[in-house]
């Protein structure tokens, strides 16, 4: 990749992460992500073009807004830095592909907003896992890596096998431990990574939610908290997206398969 597709990606990337933030924002309180301009929250005030430019606005109005002096969050830079990261990154993936990468980008970039919304309110909308599951499914008909029999299984597994566990656990526990939105979340990345990656997903994002409880107890909490698995599940699948073919090749190796 030279500097010359990954500068223009960048600033792409960027401006998209500043659309995701909106997505983020708005999505859960059912309003639009297209009107009205964003506005500073605290104060209202609609934001002119030069408050609006990604990371740059940020850093020169010091994380301020500019009339009623309350603090934005870092988390918007940081998502739209992610959202220029990303697009360098689906073009290293995908190399001289430019569908590929339109691919990868769309789903890493829906990972980034069902992890951000799911922490902030607990739900995934099905405004971002439904239609990104049927994307999936048409991505494996031009991905012959992934292919369309592996797509549809890795749908059927990543939800049947959330769904059973939340079953499991309302039995035992007479609680809603996994949610809809988890189960239509595991059948969207099942269908994007296939159905090799369906455990390996589980796993690591079971294991970052471990790392999450360890870090709550040693708060003082009882570890007991309720998280958001998605928020879990979601960073786990963009790391098997990446390196998913080396984590299978380590473990099938492993048994000898
Ligand atoms: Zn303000």
């Amino acid at each position: 990749m030279s500097w010359i597709t990954a500068m223009p990606a960048f600033v792409f990337g960027l401006a998209a992460g500043s659309f995701l933030n909106v997505v983020i924002y708005r999505l859960p309180l059912g309003r639009s992500v297209v009107r009205p301009r964003s506005a500073c929250p605290a104060c209202g005030r609609t934001l002119r073009w030069f408050e609006n430019v990604p990371v740059l606005s940020f850093v020169l109005l010091r994380g301020r807004c500019r009339s009623c002096g309350a603090a934005i969050s870092p988390r918007y830079p940081v998502v739209e830095l992610l959202g220029g990261f990303f697009a360098l990154l689906a073009l290293w993936i995908r190399g001289g592909d430019p569908v590929g990468a339109a691919f990868v980008y769309t789903f890493l970039m829906a990972l980034l907003a069902v992890a951000m919304i799911d922490w902030d309110h607990r739900i995934i909308p099905d405004e971002i896992s439904l239609p990104l599951l049927a994307a999936g499914l048409a991505w494996s008909l031009v991905n012959p890596a992934l292919g369309p029999l592996s797509s549809v299984a890795g749908a059927l597994a990543g939800g049947g096998s959330l769904w059973l566990v939340g079953a499991a656990y309302r039995r035992l526990r007479g609680v809603e431990g996994m949610g809809g939105g988890d189960v239509k979340l595991m059948a969207m990345i099942g269908a994007w990574l296939g159905l090799g990656l369906v455990l390996p997903v589980i796993v690591l994002a079971s294991f970052f939610g471990s790392l999450y409880g360890v870090s709550l107890m040693r708060r003082g909490g009882d570890g007991r908290t309720e998280v958001a698995f998605g928020s879990f599940l979601a960073p786990a699948a963009g790391v098997c997206l990446v390196c998913g073919q080396a984590i299978l090749g380590w473990y099938l190796g492993r048994f000898g398969i």
